[in-house]
């Protein structure tokens, strides 16, 4: 029995189902991919929804109930998601939707499960991603779920870079982990002392290996390294004290010392030797950029997940918050509406909701670009090779007329014949994912989880009292709480905050930006209801004002865009981000729509899911432009002196009332528009000084005036969309204990 129906035609009736979410985030066609979803579900709402509710997340100690979670996943193939077939996985080719998949759906329920079983990823990601092919073999091997019948446990791994303060946070270069050479034959491997104390260090409870930062503290080896320790190796693997963590507390997190005697091939990716100095082939950058790389969009869908997930829970409470009173019987409007009577409840549960849909789209779009992106990028590396182009610089310059010729695709027409032709080169195909991968990836970390962080306190407080106990349906609070942690680890806001700086301005990606904007101009002309053209006028608003930033100075004549100006280059960075997150959240209802009407769906069913989720499009489109138009203004504006009530500013800027009498007389009624008026006795209006004239950015007023009028329609929107959520039906319980 359902808590509530409707049987209009154009309105969504029940949640959207998991064929919906097939389509948008486009693994309908991955039979394995739908597996391996159904199965991370099972365990997240059994084992793990049935410990976090026995209290499992009371302890920072790792139990036999959280131990027996890793067994579990093992069980239920997500541990072997991240290998390839013959490694002892199912899933064949690139698999960053895969684990991106399986975590939103463990992070729907909890985030520490998702953590436990990211972070063994995370350890082996250096090694698959720079590590020599027998080390990725042998590793990969080691930590394979067991086959049925196979009487084998699988090592777990930890990655270690942060350290104790004042090394290792944001900054990833300030390492104080060591290595040396601890014994060298000749004509035989050196041995390697590797000294890392860790800080916050996840699985340490329980791992085998961890993949560590450290430099070198040796005139014999160069640079810095990751490398592979073992809990059986020789000296100490001291796993330290356990984190006292507020939050993701099923996975192990701990402060661990290791002091340890290793042979220097567990380098990861290996090392030459010349004129007696061992040169590591990636230094501990490079490895760690190819892993974050990809694994920050995971955690940036766990955020999603947690908002989506908070839907059900809160319509439920709302519903029924006032069953059961005098009054309120069934059939009466409070008995069946409860706080959902009031518009606020819903409005506030609509904005949730909308940006639930657009982390999640940004974030899987992101996961099918790195997936896209792997096998073009093997493909560029052997070009290059053929080539002989070797990486770095050389490669760079190399890429430089690929660049070029991108851009120019870009700019293209539609009909020009030459625009598929370039798009076949494998080379070009590379630019373009490399350029929206440069920027996707932070830009989901940073929005998912930071802007999700506050969000999921909206969907705490529309709980009432409720919401910040531990019978909370959902456990919203600790969502609330984990959520903060995907917003720090694996780097913090400012990390990402600091990448999109520079990636958003590649010529390439700027390229492609304009190339959107029509396209959500084109968007607009068919589909209007999902606010793509106010979508449109914010990013030419945000276009317009980088453009001014990187020329313009402020009142004391120094450059407002550079590094070191984060005022005016990280909010430049989080304008961008709810842009994106838009955008991709109207792609993805674009092509629910395509794809449900070419397989035929009911039109029912289809049009009103399509229509709920396009207003929810626009209620997204219009707070995006809003966060924009904020954003901008301030920059814009926010570094020229205001001018005071000085001589030279009067002189400049302000009508004497003498002159006004005289004006007055050649163009009557001038004096009811002059504002600043400076009397006969000196005095003026009580204000901080003449009104600003805003030289240079008129255009940029004209934007700003022309996207308040885009606006329209978006509140609409906003009731339509509250209207469906005070009608949809909901199953009676929840599908996990509380
Ligand atoms: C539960 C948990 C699990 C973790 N698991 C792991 C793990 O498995 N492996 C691992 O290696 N690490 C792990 N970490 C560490 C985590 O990645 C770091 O905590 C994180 O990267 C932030 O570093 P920090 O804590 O030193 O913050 P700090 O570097 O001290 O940053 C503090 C604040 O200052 C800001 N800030 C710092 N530098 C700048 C700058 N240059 N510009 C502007 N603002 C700046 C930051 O954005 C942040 O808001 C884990 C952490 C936790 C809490």
């Amino acid at each position: 029995m359902a808590t509530s129906a409707t049987t209009s035609s154009s309105t969504m009736l029940t949640l959207p189902s998991d064929p919906i979410r097939q389509i948008q985030w486009r693994f309908a066609d991955r039979y394995d991919l739908q597996m391996l979803v159904q199965s991370a579900r099972g365990v997240a709402r059994g084992t793990v929804a049935q410990i976090v509710a026995a209290g499992e997340r009371n302890s920072h100690e790792w139990t036999p109930a959280k131990n027996e979670m890793m067994e579990t996943f093992d069980r239920a193939g997500i541990t072997g998601a991240f290998m390839e077939p013959e490694e002892g996985g199912f899933i064949s080719g690139p698999k960053n939707l895969a684990l991106a998949l399986a975590a939103f759906e463990l992070a729907w329920v909890d985030g520490g499960a998702a953590t436990a079983s990211l972070a063994g990823f995370l350890a082996l990601a250096p090694i698959h991603e720079r590590g020599t092919p027998q080390q990725s073999r042998h590793y990969k091997a080691l930590s394979a779920p067991p086959q049925p019948g196979e009487d084998r446990k699988p090592w777990r791994g930890a990655f270690v870079l942060t350290e104790p303060i004042p090394y290792v946070g944001v900054d990833t270069g300030m390492l104080s982990g060591k290595v040396r050479i601890a014994g060298w034959r000749e004509d035989q491997d050196p041995w390697l002392q590797v000294e890392k104390r860790g800080r916050f260090i996840t699985n340490i409870a329980f791992a085998n290996f961890v993949t560590a930062a450290v430099t070198s503290d040796d005139p014999r080896i160069q640079g810095s390294c990751v490398v592979i320790l073992e809990d059986t190796d020789e000296g100490t693997f001291d796993r330290g004290t356990p984190t006292k963590k507020l939050v993701h507390q099923l996975s192990s997190t701990g402060d661990p010392i290791f002091n340890l005697k290793v042979p220097a091939n567990r380098i990861v990716g290996g090392y030459t030797i010349k004129d007696g100095v061992l040169i590591p082939n990636f230094n501990h950058g490079e490895v760690i950029e190819a892993v974050f790389r990809r694994t920050r969009v995971t955690v940036g869908l766990m955020t999603a997940a947690k908002l989506l997930s908070s839907i059900e829970p809160v319509i439920r409470y709302q519903r029924g918050r006032f069953r059961g009173a005098e009054g309120a019987r069934p059939g009466t409007v409070r008995y069946e509406q409860g706080i959902q009577q009031r518009e606020d409840a819903l409005h506030r549960l609509v904005d949730v909701w909308a940006t639930g849909e657009a982390a999640a789209s940004l974030g899987f779009a992101a996961a099918r670009l790195f997936d896209e992106l792997d096998p073009i990028e093997k493909q560029k590396n052997a070009i290059m090779a053929e080539r002989g182009v070797a990486g770095g610089r050389a490669e760079l310059k190399a890429m430089r007329e690929s660049e070029q010729r991108a851009i120019a695709q870009l700019k293209m027409e539609a009909g020009d014949r030459r625009r598929d032709e370039i798009a076949a080169d494998p080379l070009i195909q590379f630019v373009l994912a490399d350029a929206e991968a440069n920027v996707l990836c932070p830009a989901t970390k940073l929005w998912n989880t930071g802007n999700g962080t506050n969000m999921m306190r909206e969907a705490v407080s529309l709980m009432g009292g409720y919401g910040i106990t531990e019978d909370c349906p959902g456990f919203l609070a600790s969502k609330w709480m984990d959520a903060q942690l995907e917003a720090t680890y694996e780097g913090p806001e400012s990390v990402q905050r600091r990448q999109l700086t520079v990636t958003m301005t590649s010529e390439v990606f700027l390229a492609q930006f304009r190339a959107w904007t029509a396209e959500m101009r084109r968007v607009a002309s068919t589909h209007p209801e999902t606010g793509a053209c106010t979508l449109a006028s914010a990013m030419r608003m945000w276009l317009w004002s980088l453009e001014h930033l990187q020329k313009a100075t402020d009142a004391s004549g120094n450059k407002l865009y550079h590094g070191q100006r984060q005022g005016v280059t990280f909010p430049l960075a989080d304008a961008l981000c709810w842009l994106l997150a838009s955008r991709y959240q109207i792609l993805d209802v674009l092509e629910l729509e395509r794809r449900g009407a070419s397989e035929n769906w009911s039109s029912d069913g289809l049009a009103g899911t399509v229509q709920f989720l396009s207003d929810l499009c626009h209620v997204q489109s219009a707070r995006a432009a809003g966060e924009v138009s904020r954003i901008c203004a301030e920059l814009v504006f926010g570094y020229n002196e205001h001018p005071s009530w000085t001589d030279e500013a009067c002189t400049k800027c302000c009508f004497s009332a003498e002159e006004l009498g005289e004006l007055e007389e050649a163009m009557p009624g001038i004096s009811a528009i002059a504002v600043d008026v400076i009397q006969s006795d000196g005095s003026h209006p009580l204000k901080a000084g003449p009104c600003a004239s805003c030289n240079g950015a008129g255009d940029f007023l004209q934007l700003q005036n022309k996207l308040c009028g885009c606006l329209s329609g978006s509140r609409l929107a906003k009731d339509r969309a509250a209207e469906t959520v005070s009608k949809v039906m909901i199953p009676e319980a929840l599908d996990y204990p509380a």
